[in-house]
């Protein structure tokens, strides 16, 4: 598990770089954009869904109200709902487009617990395959996906389509 959450955290400093880059919150502007743009990959009421434009493994996407909030505690109860229920979709969805073998499902909260974005809630929903992390400890800094992120996007909106 050390090695995965070391890999974890160095996708996380890509999205701090990326942040810093738009000049905002990358959560509260991701939605602005068409979803083939930014790989959203289902809107809510309250929340979406996104591809990881740094997938730590192809399918890695992340959950997010669209209200800059930093903490489970700050959702509505309505936010808290939609954000679990979009969970539960975008597994389903990577369930049928991906077929992993399991997944890791996170929050990184606060710069002490290693979040990128701070201040804006989001869920990491990370498929994992069977020996995928031996691959990961040897390229973590130069991962080579087996799908292009477009790919990928298709994919999981076509299952969702079908669910
Ligand atoms: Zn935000």
């Amino acid at each position: 598990m050390d090695v995965l959450w070391a890999g974890w955290r160095a996708a996380y400093m890509t999205e701090v770089q990326q942040g810093v880059d738009t000049g905002g919150c990358l959560f509260c502007e991701l939605p602005a954009g068409s979803d083939q743009a930014n790989y959203i990959v289902e809107r809510g009421e309250q929340a979406y869904s996104v591809l990881n434009l740094y997938p730590y493994t192809s399918g890695h996407l992340l959950v997010a109200p669209y209200r800059h909030v930093g903490t489970p505690g700050e959702l509505a109860g309505d936010e808290r709902l939609e954000v679990w229920e979009l969970l539960a979709r975008s597994q389903s969805a990577i369930d049928r487009a991906l077929d992993p073998h399991g997944y890791n499902l996170g929050v990184n909260q606060g710069r002490a617990g290693g979040a990128g974005v701070l201040g804006h809630l989001h869920l990491h929903v990370v498929p994992r395959w069977s020996g995928d992390a031996n691959f990961m400890t040897a390229t973590a800094n130069a991962r080579i996906l087996p799908e292009a992120l477009e790919d990928t996007w298709q994919r999981l909106r076509e299952a969702l389509g079908d669910l």
